[in-house]
């Protein structure tokens, strides 16, 4: 059988990939791989790892073939049932936390919660908060309960569509969604790992706008007063997301940019 090192170059694989997959198959952390780097894999672990990299040469997302992602320094089982955690969802994260303050108690829900990253981060991250979940699938569910559980994040979960399924008489401090935004045609969709991921995350079937434009529309009557809602959007939607919120009679509207300096999430305020 080939030594680790020997595996990691087998494959034709950029080596970050090949060391995570084999990192997954070995229970190995990448330093013990170093040091095991002459030792030889046993026939199951070889043979496991070059079916995982035969699926990965066909395009499947590592996430999917590992079974989880790393989201806000935290681990999250992730399925094809959900889109995979992107590191730009941070920015909703941090900027609601930062608006609404981690000490205070606060009310806050998330509108198509997927794998539950922003539900169960907001919930660790802020332990006064008391967090509710909606997602249309439940198999998205699923995940998102799991992820919960294994982290306990305490988020009450419902399924449904968008407010639809929240009991009538509550109202929130905050209203959070990284809902679909891709355009119907776009491109994306037919390339890399989004085409791995469930289309009903990705997107609305229509300009890409539909479920921002139904989010803005309902939110504002189940926030509190002062309450915020927050949504994560594309690079080119963020003067399109100011104006709906304006419209929705939001105030202290603004976009912020992630990162890469791409405008990612817009937000605005019940008076
Ligand atoms: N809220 C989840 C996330 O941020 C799912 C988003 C989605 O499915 N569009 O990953």
């Amino acid at each position: 059988m080939p030594t680790i090192n020997q595996a990691l170059r087998h494959a034709a694989l950029p080596r970050l990939e090949a060391r995570m997959l084999l990192a997954h198959i070995t229970g190995l952390s990448h330093a013990a791989m170093v040091s095991a780097g002459h030792d030889e894999l046993p026939v199951a672990q070889w043979l496991a790892y070059q079916a995982l990299a035969a699926r990965r040469l066909a395009g499947e997302p590592v996430a999917y073939l590992l079974g989880q992602r790393e989201f806000y320094g935290r681990d999250f089982a992730v399925s094809p049932a959900v889109l995979i955690p992107r590191p730009e969802t941070e920015l909703l994260v941090e900027t609601a936390l930062d608006k609404l303050g981690r000490e205070r108690q606060a009310r806050v829900v998330d509108l198509g919660t997927g794998s539950g990253i922003i539900a169960c981060t907001l919930a660790l991250e802020a332990p006064q908060w008391q967090l509710s979940a909606v997602d249309l699938s439940p198999e998205a569910l699923v995940v998102a309960r799991h992820n919960a559980a294994n982290l306990a994040a305490r988020v009450t979960f419902y399924h449904g569509s968008w407010l639809a399924p929240l009991p009538q008489d509550a109202h929130y401090d905050a209203i959070v969604s990284n809902p679909p935004y891709i355009e119907q045609h776009d491109h994306h969709l037919a390339e890399g790992d989004v085409r791995f991921e469930p289309r009903m995350a990705l997107t609305d079937e229509s300009d890409g706008l539909a479920c921002l434009r139904a989010i803005a529309a309902a939110a504002p009557e189940r926030l509190l007063p002062g309450g915020w809602l927050l949504v994560e959007h594309g690079y080119d939607q963020g003067a399109a997301c100011r104006a709906l919120f304006q419209a929705a009679g939001l105030q202290q509207v603004a976009t912020l940019q992630d990162l890469a300096g791409v405008d990612r999430v817009t937000l605005g305020q019940r008076p």
